[in-house]
């Protein structure tokens, strides 16, 4: 054994140094405090530099700090004699920490602190009374600047300003000012296609499958294609996370896609603990327009009132039941349940009192299918019948109108001879002739080009058609359809009852 002493400095970047500095001066910070402590190793001829435990990006209270933990372990095992400290709060923050190592471990394995910039030296005995007070001062100190951090950005998030450094996929944070969103237009294209595919009726899981067999980079592969860092701790490599229903989901519950912003959905327990948790929904801040919407408002609202009634996909074509909750049987008016056989897909009546009536999903699809545009046809028709009065006075000013331009048409061609007859007889001079001449001319361009807008509309109306629906979705069942009651089959027939919603 010599008579040198092994120390071991710890260095850390705190979250606090980088609310104040630069991102330039990150390492600057990490370097004066190295530079400090070398300094003062090297006007101590007994101290020989072992080992660095450096925690980047960690907080003092965090308990997550990697190399501080290396730190620790190093000491228990007697690989140094001196931990070196640019202060005490770069040790930790937290009084427990200090009361436990600096008071109790470190004593216990012989192991000296040092801090510089407040004198602390656990070799000094009297030096104890000083350190706590530190310690306390520290711990106040993050307390406090947790809680300034917090009511910052709670005011910030209040003003509709975005906090988060990540813009929501769909949008970019706006370059000019990085507390507003811009939309980006590539991905905005595939957030319109998720709400298109779910009012067509695809599942979550449906639409995650459809962007990934399209290769559509999922959120997080798509933000790493675009060089933005993000703190995922995750095995996958990012090129490998691909579209979950989640993420389907958040896309389309999120209400940032009509021009909303919404913030504070979580947040951590206290500057101790880390840990994030969900608030409730009534504690978010939501700001109202402040950024260019990708969806309508009408859209997002029919979104959201099927998500709320959802139901399970159907197994065979993972689209959204149309018939979730709406059929019954007529026999005993329970609700009829599905059932899949390895063929068809079913709905029976459950009830074990009943005489238990089942139907094929197709069957019943195509039967509802049939009565809602025999329905529509007979609507329209009488809408047409309804509005046939009103319409024909409408075609009666068009043609009213159609005469009075022929009129004028004819009535200006007459002229050009009259006016012809006059030049002839020397009654206008040719100059003259040639001026009115144009002028009428002119005029007639002017109502031939009315005459055939005219006509075009009267033909227009002769040619009323209507949609009729060529599949059922859960849209059009919602929008139509409050209940179905299911007969069983007496003499091959089944009686069927559908209340409209209507
Ligand atoms: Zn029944």
């Amino acid at each position: 054994m010599n008579n040198y002493l092994r120390v071991g400095i710890y260095l850390r970047l705190s979250k606090e140094d980088k609310d104040k500095l630069n991102k330039e001066d990150d390492s600057e910070s990490i370097k004066n405090q190295r530079h400090l402590l070398y300094d003062y190793i090297s006007h101590h001829n007994n101290f020989i530099l072992v080992d660095e435990y450096c925690d980047e990006d960690l907080s003092g209270a965090g308990t997550y700090r990697p190399e501080f933990n290396r730190l620790i372990n190093d000491c228990e095992n007697k690989k140094i004699d001196i931990v070196l400290c640019k202060s005490q709060s770069r040790f930790s923050r937290d009084m427990e920490i200090i009361e436990k190592y600096l008071h109790n471990k470190f004593n216990e394995w012989h192991i000296r602190f040092i801090s510089l910039a407040d004198n602390a030296d656990t070799f000094n005995l009297g030096n104890k009374k000083a350190r706590q007070i530190n310690g306390l001062v520290n711990e106040w100190y993050l307390e406090d600047i947790s809680n300034n951090i917090r009511s910052a950005f709670n005011s910030k998030m209040k003003q509709g300003e975005l906090i988060s450094p990540f813009a929501p996929f769909g949008y970019d944070i706006n370059p000019l000012d990085n507390n507003k969103l811009i939309i980006d237009s590539p991905a905005s294209l595939i957030v319109k296609d998720i709400f298109n595919l779910y009012l067509k009726g695809y599942s979550f899981t449906k639409i995650a499958n459809y962007l990934n067999k399209q290769n559509i980079p999922s959120p997080s592969y798509y933000k790493y294609l675009k060089g933005i860092k993000l703190n995922i701790v995750s095995s996958k490599k990012r090129e490998d996370i691909l579209w979950s229903n989640n993420a389907i989901k958040n896309i389309l519950t999120n209400e940032v896609y009509i021009g909303n912003l919404i913030q504070g959905k979580r947040t951590t327990i206290s500057y101790k603990n880390h840990k994030v948790i969900k608030k409730e929904p009534h504690t978010w801040l939501k700001s109202l327009n402040t950024h260019e919407p990708i969806i309508s408002k009408d859209i997002f609202n029919k979104v959201q009132s099927i998500i709320k009634t959802k139901s399970k996909p159907l197994k065979k074509t993972g689209l959204l039941n149309p018939f979730s909750h709406k059929v019954y049987c007529l026999e005993c008016h329970h609700l009829m349940r599905k059932k899949n056989s390895s063929l068809h897909e079913y709905l029976y009546c459950p009830n074990p009192l009943c005489s238990n009536p089942s139907i094929r999903y197709d069957t019943l699809s195509n039967l509802i299918l049939n009565h809602l545009n025999s329905l529509i046809k007979n609507y329209y028709k009488e809408e047409l019948f309804h509005n046939y009065l009103n319409k024909l006075n409408k075609d009666n000013n068009l043609i009213k109108e159609q005469k009075e331009l022929e009129t004028k048409i004819k009535h200006n061609q007459n002229i050009f001879i009259t006016l012809y007859e006059d030049k002839l007889n020397n009654l206008i001079t040719p100059l003259e002739y040639k001026k009115l001449l144009s002028t009428y001319q002119k005029q007639n361009i002017i109502y031939k080009k009315e005459l055939k807008q005219i006509k075009n509309k009267l033909l227009a109306k002769e040619n009323i058609s209507f949609n009729q629906f060529t599949n059922l979705n859960k849209i059009i069942t919602d929008e139509f359809i409050t209940k179905i009651y299911i007969s069983k089959i007496n003499k091959q027939n089944r009686e069927i009852k559908i209340i409209w919603n209507i």
